[in-house]
């Protein structure tokens, strides 16, 4: 059951390094106890999560045996299908492995491995080319939201990363200002509303009302159990990408949980 718009929400939690293949099995274990016992409704919330490649098979193999209603997918992809590049991921390998999404562009990346939007682009082509639904990232730095504003670099951001991409597509966008990320200093509801709203109208210049319509955005940085319930209240944001917080059970649950114990 989606909500009145049709969107089904998205909370995913990107784990970034953190856990290894037998604490990911734990976690994820506890997290579809915790959310079965409270009985969390899996068909108006979905959940997601994206452990490191290693714990993959690890995760795949505990959700297909014990049939946990918990997707995954991986933290990045290659923009190729297979060859001599050492140390990257195929999409095909991501797809073997049931994934259902894949995180591109995340401004980790973008930051730390100096991807570029064209890079960021073959790998959106890569993810929909191998039946992976790529969660694009885009956000300004601080930087960026002083010189042009909230909205320009995503903008700019998401019309790059969706050169290759055709009116079929299933995709999710994830606006994710930098200066929010980790810092503990999330954005309000309203500037994630303002930017989501301006990300759908470029989805919608590009790929038409109708993928627009269907396309989840989700707001990222620093979001908290004490702070979902805002940004779910916008219409424009469908979900959330968690760092840290998806790292610690209770809260990523009670973030889960935003249509209950805040009156959504
Ligand atoms: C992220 O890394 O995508 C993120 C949003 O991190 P945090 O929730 O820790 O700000």
């Amino acid at each position: 059951m989606a909500a009145l718009n049709g969107r089904l929400p998205l909370i995913a939690g990107n784990w970034k390094m953190n856990l290894d293949h037998l604490q990911a099995i734990a976690f994820v274990q506890k997290l579809a106890w915790s959310l079965k016992d409270a009985r969390h409704d899996f068909t108006t919330v979905e959940v997601a999560v994206f452990p490191p490649f290693t714990d993959l098979r690890s995760v795949q193999t505990l959700i297909a045996a014990d049939k946990l209603p918990i997707v995954f997918g991986g933290q990045d992809v290659s923009a190729h299908d297979s060859g001599a590049y050492t140390g990257e991921i195929s999409g095909a390998f991501l797809s073997a492995l049931e994934c259902s999404y894949v995180i591109i562009g995340h401004s980790e990346r973008r930051t730390l491995h100096n991807e570029t939007d064209e890079q960021v682009a073959a790998k959106v082509s890569a993810a929909l080319k191998h039946n992976l639904v790529p969660i694009i990232c885009v956000g300004e730095t601080a930087e960026d939201l002083e010189k042009h504003g909230p909205s320009a670099v995503p903008v700019a951001q998401l019309r790059a990363a969706l050169a290759g991409v055709d009116t079929a597509a299933d995709i999710v966008v994830a606006y994710e200002p930098v200066w929010a990320i980790g810092s503990g200093q999330a954005a309000t509801p309203e500037q994630a509303e303002q930017v989501a709203a301006q990300l759908r109208s470029v989805l919608a210049e590009l790929l038409g009302q109708d993928v627009a319509g269907k396309t989840r955005i989700l707001y990222g940085g620093s979001v908290k159990a004490n702070n979902i319930a805002g940004f779910m209240r916008e219409p424009n944001v469908d979900g959330a990408l968690v760092g840290g917080a998806s790292l610690d059970l209770t809260e990523f649950a009670n973030i889960v949980r935003y249509q209950k114990h805040v009156g959504v």
